[in-house]
Protein backbone atom coordinates (compact mmCIF):
# COMPACT_ATOMS: atom_id res chain seq x y z
CA UNK A 1 0.00 0.00 0.00
CA UNK A 2 1.49 3.38 -0.97
CA UNK A 3 0.60 6.50 0.73
CA UNK A 4 1.20 10.23 -0.01
CA UNK A 5 2.31 10.53 4.08
CA UNK A 6 -0.41 12.66 4.38
CA UNK A 7 -3.14 12.40 7.36
CA UNK A 8 -5.77 11.67 4.68
CA UNK A 9 -3.53 8.40 3.24
CA UNK A 10 -3.14 7.17 6.81
CA UNK A 11 -5.27 4.53 6.95
CA UNK A 12 -6.13 2.60 3.51
CA UNK A 13 -7.89 -0.46 4.89
CA UNK A 14 -9.90 -0.26 1.88
CA UNK A 15 -7.86 1.19 -1.09
CA UNK A 16 -4.76 0.51 -2.84
CA UNK A 17 -2.82 3.35 -4.12
CA UNK A 18 -2.20 3.48 -7.77
CA UNK A 19 -0.25 6.51 -7.39
CA UNK A 20 1.06 8.13 -4.66
CA UNK A 21 1.40 11.20 -5.34
CA UNK A 22 -1.96 12.47 -3.27
CA UNK A 23 -3.68 15.47 -5.62
CA UNK A 24 -3.43 13.16 -8.47
CA UNK A 25 -4.35 9.96 -6.81
CA UNK A 26 -6.98 7.95 -7.81
CA UNK A 27 -8.21 5.38 -5.47
CA UNK A 28 -9.37 1.68 -5.97
CA UNK A 29 -12.00 0.61 -3.77
CA UNK A 30 -12.49 -2.88 -2.86
CA UNK A 31 -15.75 -4.35 -4.50
CA UNK A 32 -18.21 -6.68 -2.58
CA UNK A 33 -16.50 -9.78 -3.58
CA UNK A 34 -12.99 -11.20 -4.84
CA UNK A 35 -12.97 -10.93 -8.40
CA UNK A 36 -12.44 -12.11 -11.16
CA UNK A 37 -15.05 -14.44 -10.99
CA UNK A 38 -14.47 -18.08 -12.75
CA UNK A 39 -15.25 -18.07 -16.07
CA UNK A 40 -17.98 -21.32 -15.68
CA UNK A 41 -19.24 -19.79 -12.96
CA UNK A 42 -19.63 -16.47 -15.15
CA UNK A 43 -20.83 -18.64 -18.00
CA UNK A 44 -23.60 -19.69 -15.88
CA UNK A 45 -24.94 -16.58 -14.12
CA UNK A 46 -24.80 -13.72 -16.94
CA UNK A 47 -27.52 -15.39 -19.39
CA UNK A 48 -29.71 -15.72 -16.00
CA UNK A 49 -28.87 -11.82 -14.56
CA UNK A 50 -29.95 -10.91 -18.25
CA UNK A 51 -33.56 -12.73 -18.37
CA UNK A 52 -33.28 -11.35 -14.71
CA UNK A 53 -33.60 -7.82 -16.38
CA UNK A 54 -35.67 -8.45 -18.84
CA UNK A 55 -38.68 -10.17 -17.36
CA UNK A 56 -38.33 -7.37 -14.34
CA UNK A 57 -38.67 -4.30 -16.56
CA UNK A 58 -34.82 -3.37 -16.23
CA UNK A 59 -35.67 -2.48 -20.21
CA UNK A 60 -35.08 0.32 -23.05
CA UNK A 61 -36.16 0.34 -26.77
CA UNK A 62 -33.36 -0.55 -29.04
CA UNK A 63 -31.74 2.74 -29.90
CA UNK A 64 -30.21 2.48 -33.07
CA UNK A 65 -33.38 0.61 -34.63
CA UNK A 66 -36.74 1.83 -32.89
CA UNK A 67 -38.72 -0.88 -32.66
CA UNK A 68 -42.28 -0.06 -30.32
CA UNK A 69 -42.84 -4.06 -30.04
CA UNK A 70 -39.55 -4.44 -28.97
CA UNK A 71 -36.93 -4.18 -25.69
CA UNK A 72 -34.00 -5.03 -25.06
CA UNK A 73 -32.28 -4.95 -21.10
CA UNK A 74 -30.64 -1.50 -20.49
CA UNK A 75 -27.29 -2.25 -19.84
CA UNK A 76 -26.05 -3.53 -16.35
CA UNK A 77 -23.48 -4.21 -14.06
CA UNK A 78 -23.42 -7.70 -12.35
CA UNK A 79 -22.31 -7.00 -9.27
CA UNK A 80 -23.39 -4.27 -6.77
CA UNK A 81 -20.78 -1.50 -6.29
CA UNK A 82 -19.06 -0.64 -3.23
CA UNK A 83 -20.51 2.64 -1.10
CA UNK A 84 -19.31 3.65 2.21
CA UNK A 85 -22.50 3.75 4.71
CA UNK A 86 -21.72 7.00 6.34
CA UNK A 87 -22.14 8.54 2.95
CA UNK A 88 -24.55 7.05 1.56
CA UNK A 89 -26.52 8.05 5.07
CA UNK A 90 -25.49 11.31 4.66
CA UNK A 91 -26.24 12.30 1.45
CA UNK A 92 -29.72 10.80 2.27
CA UNK A 93 -29.95 12.52 5.46
CA UNK A 94 -29.39 15.78 4.22
CA UNK A 95 -32.20 15.13 1.42
CA UNK A 96 -34.73 16.62 2.58
CA UNK A 97 -32.48 20.31 3.16
CA UNK A 98 -31.76 19.85 -0.26
CA UNK A 99 -35.83 19.67 -1.03
CA UNK A 100 -36.05 23.04 1.42
CA UNK A 101 -33.22 24.48 -0.49
CA UNK A 102 -34.48 23.87 -4.25
CA UNK A 103 -38.26 24.80 -2.89
CA UNK A 104 -36.64 28.49 -1.66
CA UNK A 105 -34.97 29.22 -4.46
CA UNK A 106 -37.51 28.83 -6.84
CA UNK A 107 -39.59 30.52 -4.95
CA UNK A 108 -37.12 33.50 -4.45
CA UNK A 109 -37.73 35.64 -7.42
CA UNK A 110 -34.88 38.46 -6.39
CA UNK A 111 -32.31 35.75 -6.15
CA UNK A 112 -32.95 33.81 -9.70
CA UNK A 113 -33.04 37.33 -11.57
CA UNK A 114 -30.07 38.34 -10.13
CA UNK A 115 -28.43 35.07 -10.87
CA UNK A 116 -29.44 34.20 -14.14
CA UNK A 117 -30.09 37.61 -15.10
CA UNK A 118 -26.71 37.26 -17.70
CA UNK A 119 -27.41 33.56 -18.34
CA UNK A 120 -30.74 34.77 -20.37
CA UNK A 121 -28.53 37.38 -22.00
CA UNK A 122 -26.38 34.78 -24.17
CA UNK A 123 -28.56 31.62 -23.40
CA UNK A 124 -31.66 31.46 -25.99
CA UNK A 125 -32.70 28.16 -24.32
CA UNK A 126 -32.61 29.27 -20.50
CA UNK A 127 -33.61 32.87 -22.29
CA UNK A 128 -36.82 30.91 -23.87
CA UNK A 129 -37.60 29.72 -19.93
CA UNK A 130 -36.83 32.93 -18.07
CA UNK A 131 -39.96 34.72 -20.74
CA UNK A 132 -42.27 31.79 -19.66
CA UNK A 133 -41.43 32.48 -15.92
CA UNK A 134 -41.82 35.94 -15.76
CA UNK A 135 -45.32 36.07 -18.27
CA UNK A 136 -46.78 33.92 -15.82
CA UNK A 137 -45.21 36.09 -12.84
CA UNK A 138 -47.26 38.93 -14.30
CA UNK A 139 -50.01 37.49 -14.87
CA UNK A 140 -50.39 36.12 -11.50
CA UNK A 141 -50.63 32.82 -10.12
CA UNK A 142 -53.18 30.64 -10.97
CA UNK A 143 -51.56 27.46 -8.41
CA UNK A 144 -49.56 28.29 -5.87
CA UNK A 145 -48.29 24.88 -5.56
CA UNK A 146 -45.33 22.87 -7.52
CA UNK A 147 -44.71 19.93 -7.13
CA UNK A 148 -40.60 18.96 -6.58
CA UNK A 149 -39.38 15.41 -7.37
CA UNK A 150 -35.50 16.36 -7.52
CA UNK A 151 -32.57 14.24 -7.54
CA UNK A 152 -29.09 15.18 -5.85
CA UNK A 153 -26.58 13.47 -7.94
CA UNK A 154 -23.20 12.92 -6.07
CA UNK A 155 -19.75 11.11 -6.87
CA UNK A 156 -17.18 10.53 -4.00
CA UNK A 157 -13.93 11.86 -3.84
CA UNK A 158 -11.03 12.06 -1.62
CA UNK A 159 -10.70 15.45 -0.12
CA UNK A 160 -6.96 17.03 0.06
CA UNK A 161 -5.16 16.28 3.49
CA UNK A 162 -6.73 18.17 6.60
CA UNK A 163 -9.72 19.94 4.50
CA UNK A 164 -12.54 18.67 6.56
CA UNK A 165 -13.14 15.91 9.21
CA UNK A 166 -14.75 13.55 6.92
CA UNK A 167 -12.25 13.35 5.09
CA UNK A 168 -9.59 12.50 8.05
CA UNK A 169 -11.82 9.55 9.41
CA UNK A 170 -12.91 6.27 7.74
CA UNK A 171 -13.95 5.81 4.86
CA UNK A 172 -11.56 8.77 3.48
CA UNK A 173 -13.63 9.76 0.69
CA UNK A 174 -16.57 12.02 0.96
CA UNK A 175 -19.51 12.45 -1.35
CA UNK A 176 -19.84 15.42 -3.33
CA UNK A 177 -22.48 17.31 -5.29
CA UNK A 178 -22.40 16.68 -9.29
CA UNK A 179 -25.43 18.68 -9.77
CA UNK A 180 -29.61 18.96 -8.22
CA UNK A 181 -31.92 17.91 -11.26
CA UNK A 182 -35.37 19.36 -10.75
CA UNK A 183 -36.84 18.32 -13.94
CA UNK A 184 -37.40 14.60 -15.52
CA UNK A 185 -35.15 13.08 -12.78
CA UNK A 186 -35.33 9.69 -14.29
CA UNK A 187 -34.77 6.20 -12.79
CA UNK A 188 -37.59 5.88 -9.93
CA UNK A 189 -38.04 2.47 -11.43
CA UNK A 190 -34.23 1.14 -13.18
CA UNK A 191 -32.82 2.12 -9.64
CA UNK A 192 -34.66 -0.10 -7.31
CA UNK A 193 -34.79 -2.71 -10.08
CA UNK A 194 -30.91 -2.47 -10.23
CA UNK A 195 -31.20 -3.60 -6.39
CA UNK A 196 -33.23 -6.89 -7.20
CA UNK A 197 -31.12 -7.89 -10.00
CA UNK A 198 -27.80 -7.61 -7.54
CA UNK A 199 -30.17 -9.35 -4.70
CA UNK A 200 -30.75 -12.30 -7.18
CA UNK A 201 -27.02 -12.30 -8.58
CA UNK A 202 -26.01 -12.40 -5.10
CA UNK A 203 -28.35 -15.50 -4.05
CA UNK A 204 -27.47 -17.14 -7.62
CA UNK A 205 -23.51 -16.73 -6.81
CA UNK A 206 -24.56 -18.43 -3.33
CA UNK A 207 -23.70 -15.46 -1.24
CA UNK A 208 -26.70 -14.56 0.76
CA UNK A 209 -24.68 -13.18 3.62
CA UNK A 210 -23.77 -10.58 1.19
CA UNK A 211 -27.57 -9.35 0.78
CA UNK A 212 -27.89 -7.13 3.82
CA UNK A 213 -25.44 -4.80 2.41
CA UNK A 214 -27.76 -3.87 0.05
CA UNK A 215 -30.14 -1.02 1.22
CA UNK A 216 -34.06 -0.51 0.73
CA UNK A 217 -34.96 1.38 -2.09
CA UNK A 218 -38.02 2.83 -1.99
CA UNK A 219 -37.57 5.20 -5.20
CA UNK A 220 -41.18 4.39 -7.55
CA UNK A 221 -43.75 4.22 -4.19
CA UNK A 222 -41.55 7.67 -3.17
CA UNK A 223 -41.73 9.77 -6.22
CA UNK A 224 -45.24 8.50 -7.43
CA UNK A 225 -46.43 8.76 -4.01
CA UNK A 226 -45.40 12.42 -4.18
CA UNK A 227 -47.50 12.84 -7.73
CA UNK A 228 -50.51 11.36 -5.90
CA UNK A 229 -50.16 13.56 -3.46
CA UNK A 230 -50.28 16.20 -4.99
CA UNK A 231 -53.18 15.17 -6.92
CA UNK A 232 -54.94 14.97 -4.03
CA UNK A 233 -54.26 18.56 -3.39
CA UNK A 234 -55.58 19.12 -6.71
CA UNK A 235 -59.07 18.30 -5.41
CA UNK A 236 -60.99 16.86 -8.35
CA UNK A 237 -61.51 13.27 -8.37
CA UNK A 238 -61.84 13.11 -12.28
CA UNK A 239 -58.68 14.82 -13.17
CA UNK A 240 -55.95 12.88 -14.51
CA UNK A 241 -51.93 13.23 -14.52
CA UNK A 242 -50.34 14.06 -17.58
CA UNK A 243 -47.26 12.88 -18.22
CA UNK A 244 -45.45 15.09 -20.84
CA UNK A 245 -43.01 12.76 -22.89
CA UNK A 246 -40.46 12.88 -25.72
CA UNK A 247 -41.71 11.90 -29.33
CA UNK A 248 -40.30 8.78 -29.36
CA UNK A 249 -39.27 7.21 -25.52
CA UNK A 250 -36.56 5.11 -25.25
CA UNK A 251 -35.88 4.75 -21.65
CA UNK A 252 -39.63 3.69 -21.98
CA UNK A 253 -39.81 0.62 -18.77
CA UNK A 254 -38.80 3.53 -16.10
CA UNK A 255 -41.66 5.95 -17.51
CA UNK A 256 -44.07 2.76 -17.54
CA UNK A 257 -43.50 2.00 -13.91
CA UNK A 258 -43.94 5.20 -12.73
CA UNK A 259 -47.75 4.70 -14.35
CA UNK A 260 -48.01 1.14 -13.13
CA UNK A 261 -47.28 2.33 -9.63
CA UNK A 262 -49.67 5.58 -9.22
CA UNK A 263 -52.22 2.74 -10.71
CA UNK A 264 -51.27 0.07 -7.45
CA UNK A 265 -51.32 3.15 -5.25
CA UNK A 266 -54.50 5.03 -6.60
CA UNK A 267 -56.61 2.74 -8.64
CA UNK A 268 -58.99 5.60 -9.50
CA UNK A 269 -55.88 7.90 -10.83
CA UNK A 270 -55.78 7.98 -14.64
CA UNK A 271 -52.50 8.62 -16.51
CA UNK A 272 -52.08 9.90 -19.72
CA UNK A 273 -49.23 10.60 -21.70
CA UNK A 274 -48.26 12.93 -24.31
CA UNK A 275 -45.46 15.10 -26.13
CA UNK A 276 -45.36 18.62 -26.36
CA UNK A 277 -46.59 19.19 -30.07
CA UNK A 278 -49.68 16.81 -29.16
CA UNK A 279 -50.56 19.51 -26.31
CA UNK A 280 -50.17 22.18 -28.79
CA UNK A 281 -52.53 20.96 -30.73
CA UNK A 282 -55.31 19.41 -28.39
CA UNK A 283 -54.58 21.01 -25.25
CA UNK A 284 -56.88 24.24 -23.99
CA UNK A 285 -57.48 26.34 -21.19
CA UNK A 286 -60.64 27.19 -19.87
CA UNK A 287 -61.94 30.24 -18.43
CA UNK A 288 -60.97 29.64 -14.83
CA UNK A 289 -57.28 28.19 -16.17
CA UNK A 290 -57.88 24.63 -15.69
CA UNK A 291 -55.81 22.24 -18.48
CA UNK A 292 -57.63 20.00 -20.62
CA UNK A 293 -56.43 17.88 -23.04
CA UNK A 294 -58.59 15.35 -25.45
CA UNK A 295 -61.58 16.14 -22.96
CA UNK A 296 -59.79 15.05 -19.42
CA UNK A 297 -59.01 18.04 -17.26
CA UNK A 298 -55.24 17.97 -15.83
CA UNK A 299 -54.51 18.26 -11.84
CA UNK A 300 -50.73 17.22 -12.12
CA UNK A 301 -48.30 17.66 -15.41
CA UNK A 302 -45.26 15.75 -14.80
CA UNK A 303 -42.18 16.45 -17.34
CA UNK A 304 -40.25 13.87 -18.60
CA UNK A 305 -39.16 16.02 -21.81
CA UNK A 306 -39.08 19.96 -22.23
CA UNK A 307 -35.41 20.02 -20.82
CA UNK A 308 -33.29 20.46 -23.63
CA UNK A 309 -33.97 22.31 -26.65
CA UNK A 310 -34.38 19.73 -29.30
CA UNK A 311 -37.34 18.73 -27.76
CA UNK A 312 -38.99 22.21 -28.88
CA UNK A 313 -39.30 21.81 -32.53
CA UNK A 314 -41.38 24.66 -33.24
CA UNK A 315 -43.21 27.96 -31.94
CA UNK A 316 -45.87 25.48 -31.08
CA UNK A 317 -44.22 23.52 -28.39
CA UNK A 318 -43.06 26.57 -26.54
CA UNK A 319 -46.82 27.67 -26.42
CA UNK A 320 -47.75 24.58 -24.82
CA UNK A 321 -45.10 24.68 -22.29
CA UNK A 322 -47.00 28.24 -21.92
CA UNK A 323 -50.31 26.57 -21.51
CA UNK A 324 -49.22 24.28 -19.25
CA UNK A 325 -47.73 26.89 -16.90
CA UNK A 326 -50.52 29.03 -16.99
CA UNK A 327 -52.79 26.77 -16.09
CA UNK A 328 -54.15 25.61 -12.50
CA UNK A 329 -52.15 22.23 -12.99
CA UNK A 330 -49.53 21.02 -10.30
CA UNK A 331 -46.93 21.46 -12.40
CA UNK A 332 -43.89 18.98 -11.71
CA UNK A 333 -41.47 21.04 -12.53
CA UNK A 334 -43.25 24.60 -12.04
CA UNK A 335 -41.44 26.76 -14.58
CA UNK A 336 -39.61 28.58 -11.21
CA UNK A 337 -38.27 25.03 -9.69
CA UNK A 338 -36.96 24.29 -13.65
CA UNK A 339 -35.05 27.51 -13.29
CA UNK A 340 -33.72 26.73 -10.05
CA UNK A 341 -32.69 23.98 -11.78
CA UNK A 342 -29.73 25.72 -13.70
CA UNK A 343 -26.01 25.15 -13.36
CA UNK A 344 -26.25 28.68 -13.05
CA UNK A 345 -28.07 28.82 -9.96
CA UNK A 346 -25.75 25.88 -8.63
CA UNK A 347 -22.80 27.77 -9.03
CA UNK A 348 -24.45 30.38 -7.14
CA UNK A 349 -25.41 28.77 -4.61
CA UNK A 350 -21.50 27.42 -3.52
CA UNK A 351 -20.60 31.17 -2.82
CA UNK A 352 -19.25 31.73 0.72
CA UNK A 353 -22.79 32.74 3.03
CA UNK A 354 -24.75 32.26 0.28
CA UNK A 355 -26.77 29.23 1.50
CA UNK A 356 -27.48 30.92 4.83
CA UNK A 357 -30.11 33.12 2.61
CA UNK A 358 -32.34 29.76 2.23
CA UNK A 359 -31.03 27.75 5.21
CA UNK A 360 -30.55 28.04 9.10
CA UNK A 361 -26.29 28.06 9.66
CA UNK A 362 -26.27 24.78 10.53
CA UNK A 363 -28.16 23.25 7.57
CA UNK A 364 -26.16 25.08 5.41
CA UNK A 365 -23.01 23.61 6.98
CA UNK A 366 -24.49 20.16 6.55
CA UNK A 367 -25.15 21.33 2.39
CA UNK A 368 -21.94 23.03 2.09
CA UNK A 369 -20.06 20.56 2.64
CA UNK A 370 -21.31 18.14 -0.41
CA UNK A 371 -20.19 21.04 -2.23
CA UNK A 372 -17.20 20.90 -4.51
CA UNK A 373 -15.32 24.13 -6.40
CA UNK A 374 -18.26 26.08 -8.80
CA UNK A 375 -16.35 28.93 -10.21
CA UNK A 376 -18.54 32.04 -12.09
CA UNK A 377 -16.86 33.15 -15.78
CA UNK A 378 -19.12 35.89 -15.96
CA UNK A 379 -17.20 39.15 -16.97
CA UNK A 380 -15.53 40.62 -13.91
CA UNK A 381 -12.39 39.80 -12.15
CA UNK A 382 -13.58 36.76 -10.11
CA UNK A 383 -14.79 35.31 -13.60
CA UNK A 384 -11.02 35.86 -15.72
CA UNK A 385 -9.67 34.21 -12.53
CA UNK A 386 -11.55 31.16 -13.43
CA UNK A 387 -10.98 31.61 -17.07
CA UNK A 388 -7.04 31.81 -16.09
CA UNK A 389 -7.04 28.86 -13.60
CA UNK A 390 -9.08 26.79 -16.41
CA UNK A 391 -6.77 27.48 -19.04
CA UNK A 392 -3.65 26.79 -16.93
CA UNK A 393 -4.96 23.60 -15.71
CA UNK A 394 -7.50 22.16 -17.74
CA UNK A 395 -7.67 18.79 -16.23
CA UNK A 396 -8.36 20.41 -12.87
CA UNK A 397 -11.87 21.03 -14.29
CA UNK A 398 -15.49 20.76 -15.63
CA UNK A 399 -16.95 23.65 -17.93
CA UNK A 400 -20.14 23.45 -18.16
CA UNK A 401 -22.99 25.01 -20.36
CA UNK A 402 -26.45 25.54 -18.69
CA UNK A 403 -27.98 22.59 -20.82
CA UNK A 404 -29.53 19.19 -19.11
CA UNK A 405 -29.44 15.80 -20.25
CA UNK A 406 -26.11 14.63 -20.58
CA UNK A 407 -23.23 15.16 -22.84
CA UNK A 408 -23.09 18.72 -22.90
CA UNK A 409 -19.79 19.67 -20.57
CA UNK A 410 -16.47 19.91 -21.90
CA UNK A 411 -13.52 18.21 -20.10
CA UNK A 412 -9.77 18.06 -20.07
CA UNK A 413 -7.90 19.85 -23.17
CA UNK A 414 -10.93 20.78 -24.81
CA UNK A 415 -11.89 23.03 -22.17
CA UNK A 416 -8.84 25.08 -23.42
CA UNK A 417 -9.91 25.10 -27.27
CA UNK A 418 -13.10 26.07 -25.77
CA UNK A 419 -11.93 29.15 -23.52
CA UNK A 420 -9.51 30.23 -25.76
CA UNK A 421 -12.73 31.00 -28.34
CA UNK A 422 -14.83 32.64 -26.31
CA UNK A 423 -12.67 34.39 -23.04
CA UNK A 424 -13.15 37.28 -24.44
CA UNK A 425 -16.51 37.35 -25.43
CA UNK A 426 -20.18 37.59 -23.63
CA UNK A 427 -20.99 33.88 -24.61
CA UNK A 428 -18.67 32.65 -21.90
CA UNK A 429 -21.20 33.74 -19.10
CA UNK A 430 -23.50 31.11 -20.40
CA UNK A 431 -21.05 28.57 -19.08
CA UNK A 432 -19.85 28.08 -15.69
CA UNK A 433 -17.28 26.26 -14.41
CA UNK A 434 -16.61 23.54 -11.68
CA UNK A 435 -13.57 20.98 -10.21
CA UNK A 436 -13.40 18.09 -11.71
CA UNK A 437 -14.67 15.21 -8.87
CA UNK A 438 -12.18 11.90 -9.22
CA UNK A 439 -14.40 9.53 -7.86
CA UNK A 440 -12.41 5.89 -6.36
CA UNK A 441 -11.85 3.42 -9.26
CA UNK A 442 -13.74 -0.42 -8.28
CA UNK A 443 -13.81 -3.27 -10.38
CA UNK A 444 -17.45 -4.49 -12.33
CA UNK A 445 -18.43 -6.71 -14.95
CA UNK A 446 -20.47 -5.13 -17.66
CA UNK A 447 -23.33 -6.21 -19.15
CA UNK A 448 -24.45 -5.23 -22.66
CA UNK A 449 -26.72 -6.50 -24.78
CA UNK A 450 -25.18 -8.40 -28.13
CA UNK A 451 -21.68 -7.73 -26.31
CA UNK A 452 -19.43 -9.97 -24.69
CA UNK A 453 -19.05 -9.47 -20.99
CA UNK A 454 -16.12 -7.65 -19.78
CA UNK A 455 -13.99 -6.78 -16.45
CA UNK A 456 -14.09 -2.90 -16.45
CA UNK A 457 -12.56 -0.35 -14.26
CA UNK A 458 -15.60 1.81 -13.33
CA UNK A 459 -16.48 4.60 -11.33
CA UNK A 460 -20.24 5.30 -10.11
CA UNK A 461 -22.27 8.35 -9.28
CA UNK A 462 -24.97 8.00 -6.86
CA UNK A 463 -28.87 10.10 -7.29
CA UNK A 464 -30.90 10.65 -4.29
CA UNK A 465 -33.95 11.45 -5.19
CA UNK A 466 -36.58 13.92 -2.83
CA UNK A 467 -40.47 14.56 -3.09
CA UNK A 468 -41.28 17.94 -2.25
CA UNK A 469 -45.02 20.09 -2.53
CA UNK A 470 -45.49 23.80 -1.20
CA UNK A 471 -46.11 26.57 -2.46
CA UNK A 472 -44.17 30.17 -1.20
CA UNK A 473 -45.25 30.27 2.23
CA UNK A 474 -45.38 26.56 3.10
CA UNK A 475 -43.83 23.28 2.67
CA UNK A 476 -46.43 20.28 2.68
CA UNK A 477 -44.51 17.12 1.91
CA UNK A 478 -40.41 16.78 2.01
CA UNK A 479 -39.39 13.77 1.92
CA UNK A 480 -36.22 11.53 1.16
CA UNK A 481 -37.95 9.17 -1.72
CA UNK A 482 -34.85 6.28 -2.92
CA UNK A 483 -31.65 6.14 -5.28
CA UNK A 484 -30.38 5.45 -7.75
CA UNK A 485 -26.56 4.14 -8.96
CA UNK A 486 -25.27 4.64 -12.59
CA UNK A 487 -21.82 3.22 -13.09
CA UNK A 488 -19.68 4.11 -15.85
CA UNK A 489 -15.93 3.05 -17.15
CA UNK A 490 -13.45 5.10 -15.91
CA UNK A 491 -11.83 6.24 -18.77
CA UNK A 492 -15.30 8.56 -19.87
CA UNK A 493 -16.35 11.68 -19.34
CA UNK A 494 -19.82 10.58 -19.01
CA UNK A 495 -22.04 7.76 -18.59
CA UNK A 496 -25.52 8.02 -19.81
CA UNK A 497 -27.17 5.26 -19.63
CA UNK A 498 -29.93 6.26 -22.18
CA UNK A 499 -26.60 7.21 -24.28
CA UNK A 500 -25.29 3.41 -23.94
CA UNK A 501 -22.22 4.76 -22.04
CA UNK A 502 -23.39 4.26 -18.38
CA UNK A 503 -25.02 1.20 -16.97
CA UNK A 504 -27.36 0.58 -13.94
CA UNK A 505 -26.32 -0.37 -10.83
CA UNK A 506 -27.19 -0.83 -7.34
CA UNK A 507 -24.95 0.11 -3.51
CA UNK A 508 -23.58 -2.29 -1.75
CA UNK A 509 -22.80 -0.27 1.43
CA UNK A 510 -20.03 -1.27 3.67
CA UNK A 511 -18.25 0.37 7.29
P1 LIG B 1 -26.46 16.91 -17.08
O1 LIG B 1 -27.44 17.91 -16.66
O2 LIG B 1 -26.16 16.90 -18.52
O3 LIG B 1 -26.77 15.54 -16.51
P2 LIG B 1 -24.24 16.92 -15.20
O4 LIG B 1 -23.72 18.09 -14.49
O5 LIG B 1 -24.96 15.91 -14.38
O6 LIG B 1 -25.11 17.42 -16.41
O7 LIG B 1 -23.04 16.21 -15.95
C1 LIG B 1 -23.20 15.04 -16.72
C2 LIG B 1 -22.20 13.98 -16.30
O8 LIG B 1 -20.87 14.53 -16.41
C3 LIG B 1 -22.31 13.53 -14.87
O9 LIG B 1 -23.25 12.50 -14.74
C4 LIG B 1 -20.89 13.08 -14.57
O10 LIG B 1 -20.66 11.78 -15.09
C5 LIG B 1 -20.05 14.06 -15.36
N1 LIG B 1 -19.67 15.21 -14.52
C6 LIG B 1 -20.37 16.35 -14.34
N2 LIG B 1 -19.76 17.18 -13.47
C7 LIG B 1 -18.65 16.54 -13.07
C8 LIG B 1 -17.58 16.89 -12.19
N3 LIG B 1 -17.55 18.05 -11.55
N4 LIG B 1 -16.59 15.98 -12.03
C9 LIG B 1 -16.58 14.81 -12.69
N5 LIG B 1 -17.56 14.43 -13.54
C10 LIG B 1 -18.58 15.28 -13.75
MG1 LIG C 1 -26.74 14.92 -14.57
Amino acid sequence: MATCGSDCCSNGSIFDEKSISCDKTTRVLEGCMPLPIPDDVLKEIVPKAKDFALLHGAGMRYRDRYDADKLEFAPFFLLPSAFPKREFERVVKIQPLINILMHRVAHDHEFLESTLKNTVRVDSFTARLWDIYTTVRKEGVTQGLSLGLVRSDVMLTKCHAGCCELCQTPPYVTAHQVEVNTIASGFGHLGPISGSIHRYVLGELRRPELLHHLPENGALSGLCGGMVSAWKHYKNPKAVILFVIEDITYNICDQRFHEYEIRRQRPDIHVIRRNLTEISQRGTLTNDKRLIIDGDEVAVVYFRAGYEPGQYHTEAEWEARLTIERSKAIKCPSIQYHLAGTKKVQQELARPGMLKRFLSDSEADHVRQLFTGLYTLDRDEEGDKAVKMALESPERFVLKPQREGGGNNVYGKEIKDVLEKIKDSVEREAFILMDRIRPPIQQNYLIRPHMPVSLAEVVSELGIFGAVIGDDKDILLNEYAGHMLRTKLSSVNEGGVAAGLGALDSVFLFD
